[in-house]
């Protein structure tokens, strides 16, 4: 469904994407793990080009994102229109939630539909409160984000993305803003979407909810991949040096 191809980016001088593969098949978790700075969050932005890449090629279900090619195999960079359609199957889940404060929780959910889908108010309406439903928050549908606790607003970010009935979920470290007694409740909801077949893609600090959750976990540093494997191989057989040194704490 998602295919990375020697992707490269860079902000400035600072090269900080140096050459990415990946292949997500459907219905798989990968999860990307690494210290701060290695381009985890980078990589997973480019995948729906929320960021723009400049090296390489990002392929969602066999449609080239972002660029098309032309004459002598020169890029022109698409419309937005057309970078929407590519990425039409893919949501994203932030880390800091990115819930409108002056919207009720319903209309949170319903707002892409309605603005990016078009589509009709009452529907909207319908399947926000049945993707609110699958994560456990329809009762409070009608309350304003600032009432709710962090779990509460992150697991409404990810009914938000449900909304679009996605087919890849992409989710920047969805955890890490929380208090340490909210992480479980939000960690539940996505096993539960794991459970029915999601295919994601996450970035994540917990390597024992990685260990969890992933059919392969992708060790990124300094803007590459180091190493990549299901996740049993990954923690328990480590073959470098630098994930045996990432891992050490956790173990
Ligand atoms: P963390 O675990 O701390 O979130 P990360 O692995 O996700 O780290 P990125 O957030 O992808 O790493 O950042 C990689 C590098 O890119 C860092 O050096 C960061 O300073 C830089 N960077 C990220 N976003 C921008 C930006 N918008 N403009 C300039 N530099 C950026």
């Amino acid at each position: 469904i998602l295919k990375l191809r020697a992707v490269g980016k860079s902000y400035g001088e600072n090269r900080v994407l140096k050459g990415i593969d990946l292949d997500v098949m459907r219905g798989e978790i990968v999860t990307l793990i690494g210290p701060s700075g290695s381009g985890k969050t980078t990589a997973l932005r480019c995948m729906n080009f929320l960021e723009a890449y400049d090296e390489g090629e990002i392929w969602i279900k066999g449609q080239l994102l972002g660029y098309s090619t032309g004459e002598q195999g020169r890029r022109t960079r698409d419309s937005e229109a057309a970078i929407a359609e590519v990425r039409r199957p893919v949501a994203m889940v932030f880390q800091q939630f990115n819930l409108w404060p002056h919207m009720s929780v319903l209309a949170n959910v319903a707002a892409p539909l309605i603005l990016a889908r078009r589509m009709a108010k009452d529907e909207a309406r319908r399947k926000a409160l049945a993707a609110l439903e699958r994560v456990g928050m329809a009762h409070k549908a009608e309350a304003y984000p600032a009432r709710l606790s962090g779990g509460q607003q992150q697991r409404v970010g990810i009914a938000r993305a449900l909304a679009v009935e996605p087919e890849l979920m992409l989710l920047d470290e969805p955890t890490s803003a929380l208090d340490p007694e909210l992480v479980e409740e939000v960690q539940g909801v996505i096993r539960s979407l794991a459970q029915d077949g999601m295919t994601m893609v996450m970035v994540t600090h917990e390597m024992g909810f990685a260990a969890k959750i992933s059919n392969r976990v992708v060790f990124m540093e300094g803007g590459l991949v180091v190493e990549s494997g299901p996740p049993g191989e990954l923690f328990g057989h480590s073959r470098t040096p630098r994930l045996q040194q990432f891992l050490k704490p956790w173990l």
